[in-house]
């Protein structure tokens, strides 16, 4: 028998719930909504990322999902710049998703089987950027976010940066669930994606929709736990009739879902149990133990579909309320107390005091200044003072929006476990904490790689440096990877960045939202120097020349630290012999020694140590600490064999067996080190680490290479040191 209905969300949804378009404004007029402000019970939110290879689909699945979602009522397709995520204008040129887009919608579980079915959920989206040159915002998204949904394509399977973003993930124990996009596509292979995400990337992943049919045949998708076939209605609207599994595919369901229940079992006492006494079992048994298992990071659900045809994504939405974790589900963060000493454990308790992370800033010429926050426990409200911990400053909540693509809706309070933004906070920056004054405590701040490579930026009208100068300064409040400073002797004023796009992407950004025309020089890469063995240096400022004098004295010890470490300084002068009035002093002098070290660039890696000093009653001052200190350090730096440090970079090729040989060539005449090499049936992949400063004019070198048929990505490794013959040449040019 055909046991067949239609499913359409909105039908099934009982009668006084908001349907989902109603609570979208335009201009900030404010509706409230049953899951609006205090109300919002948080076991029903879903703080999820979309991370994946670019290309593999991921803004035409957010797209769909905000459509389904009803935040959306048009869908755009990329090729024609209309997504609603990518809505900055320099993505919808570049056809790539940049920012880290947070958008917020309403969804509620059709399916009569799902545990949550008929209950309404709030599902916060950050669209993670798919462009290795903005890996450090794909890294901060994950750590906001309790799930994920990774995106792969149906054909070109596990690209070696989605094995990138999934290691991320890994690092930050996020949950996910898998999707495996462009089923529709001809060469499109699920099961050798499955395999690959198994072998690959070493996870435990296995389907609960398996896409029915392939390539032209895709007709919708075989739920294997409740033995089922969703059939996919032509058309827009997502919705499919649910027969029963059509025979030919009956044994593929059969033998899959009893795959599904011994990868369960591996991980999930309760369905062990069951799976050796050889009982049935339930679908809301085995539904339960994927999300127990999900949740513990031990296991992956598949969902097989195709976004561009709108097959898969309302049951993927389904899947993500079933499996992926609340905010009360995932364990409790750790904070550090200002001092740096004890450890505090902030869990999802609204009535607690507010912990939350500036995880990213957003400046818009209409809205102004938007901070984006995690709560991690309490509630903010408007009006609400906080402190800064890093600046010791307290800031005013002005309003507090969600934000939706390219909408926001007004707030009167947020509680742990949302992601809302915060209109009219001064003095914040990305990385910073929010708390409140009773319990001060610092949230973990993400780690960022350091940039490797800058430019001279000048604005192309002489009389706008001073915007120029305030606007850089705003864009690198926001983004912890962009750097601004001014070169020692020329002045000029230096931008540094994740790679060449990242920076030509502020100056779009620039001359599109801040009208500011600019012109810039040759990039450079962003060497840094550290020291190889330990010295000590003891420097005597004394001058007497009639009236007031200058007397400080400063003796130290550097010593080589371990790699991206940075620079400590530890103080270990005892009984005043520094006065406490000139430490600040002393540390600024320090920290402008360090800024270009022995060589003339940035120290890194190394220990500082002050061992002792001495101060005159009358003629010891500020100025006279700063000087002795910055004096020491350098002479100290010069006895403890400096040495020039490169970025290096990690590329991932992949590339048509025949050209392999050319391209490893190729690599090797750049000093690469080959660390990977794996042939497939047509294809090979190679990863390598490469000195930046060879890699300039890749991009050309493999298109000519590989007549435009290989595939690479770039993202920043670690730094070493530069071989002593490119030093000296280096060294010798910078003079
Ligand atoms: P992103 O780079 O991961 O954001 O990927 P996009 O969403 O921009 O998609 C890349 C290209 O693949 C675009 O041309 C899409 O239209 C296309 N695409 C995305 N999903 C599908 C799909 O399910 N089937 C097919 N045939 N094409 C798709």
């Amino acid at each position: 028998m055909v046991r067949a209905f239609c499913f359409s969300r909105n039908q099934e949804s009982n009668g006084d719930e908001l349907s989902p378009g109603t609570i979208f404004m335009n201009n900030h007029t404010t509706i409230r909504n049953k899951l609006n402000n205090n109300e919002l019970d948080v076991s029903r939110l879903r703080n999820i990322g979309i991370a994946a290879h670019i290309d593999a689909g991921k803004t035409t699945l957010t797209e769909r999902i905000l459509f389904h979602a009803g935040a959306i009522h048009q869908v755009g397709e990329v090729h024609d710049g209309t997504t609603t995520s990518d809505f900055n204008p320099i993505e919808q040129s570049k056809g790539i998703t940049i920012f880290a887009a947070a958008v917020s919608c309403v969804w509620t579980p059709g399916q009569s089987t799902s545990p949550y079915a008929g209950q309404q959920h709030r599902l916060n989206i950050i669209d993670t950027p798919g462009h290795v040159d903005f890996t450090a915002e794909v890294e901060r998204s994950l750590r906001v976010l309790d799930g994920a949904v990774t995106v792969f394509s149906g054909v070109e399977g596990v690209q070696p940066q989605s094995e990138t973003v999934w290691r991320q993930a890994d690092k930050y124990r996020v949950p996910r669930v898998a999707f495996i996009n462009k089923m529709d596509r001809t060469g499109a292979d699920f099961g050798r994606v499955v395999a690959e995400l198994n072998r690959k990337l070493g996870a435990n992943a296995w389907p609960v929709l398996w896409p029915l049919g392939s390539e032209g045949g895709l007709r919708g998708q075989l739920d294997l736990i409740n033995e089922r076939a969703l059939i996919a209605t032509e058309g827009r609207s997502g919705a499919y009739a649910i027969e029963a599994v059509p025979t030919d595919w009956l044994n593929l369901v059969r033998t899959q879902r009893a795959e599904l229940v011994a990868r369960l079992a591996e991980v999930d006492d309760e369905i062990a149990g069951l799976w050796l006494d050889n009982k049935p079992i339930a679908s809301r048994q085995l539904q339960a133990a994927i999300r127990r298992a999900t949740i513990a990071n031990r296991f992956v659900p598949v969902v097989g579909g195709s976004a561009y045809k709108f097959i898969g994504v309302k049951p993927l939405l389904d899947a993500v309320v079933d499996y992926l974790p609340s905010p009360l589900d995932v364990p409790a963060v750790t904070a550090q107390a200002p001092d740096g000493q004890s450890v505090v454990n902030v869990s999802a308790d609204t009535s607690a005091p507010l912990a939350a992370l500036a995880f990213k800033i957003v400046t818009e010429p209409t809205t102004g200044r938007l901070v984006m926050v995690r709560l991690y426990a309490g509630t903010i409200r408007q009006g609400d003072r906080v402190l800064n911990p890093r600046t010791r400053q307290i800031g005013r909540v002005g309003r507090l929006v969600r934000v939706h693509a390219d909408r926001r809706e007004e707030i009167e309070s947020a509680v742990a476990g949302e992601i809302v933004a915060v209109m009219g906070l001064r003095g914040f920056a990305t990385g910073d904490t929010l708390c409140s004054a009773e319990r001060p405590l610092l949230m973990e701040p993400p780690s960022f790689p350091e940039p490797v490579v800058s430019l001279a930026i000048e604005p192309e009208r002489g009389t706008e440096s001073q915007r120029l100068a305030s606007q850089l300064q705003l864009l690198s409040e926001d983004d912890p990877t962009f750097r601004v400073s001014t070169h020692p002797e020329t002045g000029q004023t230096l931008i540094a960045g994740m790679g060449e796009l990242h920076l030509e992407v502020v100056r779009e950004r620039l001359r599109t939202e801040f009208g500011l025309a600019t012109n810039v020089g040759a990039p450079e890469i962003a060497y840094r120097e550290t020291i190889t063995q330990p010295a000590e240096a003891d420097y005597l400022l004394k001058k007497q020349n009639g009236g007031s004098g200058m007397y400080a004295r400063v003796i130290l010890s550097v010593q080589p630290a371990e790699r991206g470490s940075g620079v400590r300084i530890e103080n270990r002068v005892s009984g005043g012999n520094i006065p406490a009035q000139f430490h600040s002093a002393v540390r600024k002098g320090l920290a402008e020694a360090a800024r270009h070290g022995a060589l003339g660039y940035p120290l890194v890696d190394a220990q500082v140590t002050l061992l002792d000093g001495a101060a005159h009653v009358k003629d010891s001052n500020e100025m006279a600490f700063r000087i002795a200190a910055a004096e020491a350090l350098r002479m100290a730096l010069r006895q403890a064999s400096p040495v020039l440090l490169e970025p290096v970079m990690k590329v991932d090729l992949a590339t048509p067996l025949e050209h392999q040989g050319d391209l490893l060539g190729d690599l090797t005449s750049r000093r690469a080190k080959i660390t990977h090499v794996e042939n497939r049936v047509l294809s090979a992949e190679i990863s390598a680490e490469v000195p930046l400063r060879e890699l300039w004019g890749y991009a050309n070198a493999i298109r000519s290479l590989s007549r435009g048929r290989a595939a690479y990505s770039m993202t920043p490794a670690h730094f070493q040191p530069v071989p002593a013959l490119v030093a000296s040449e280096l060294l010798e040019t910078a003079t």
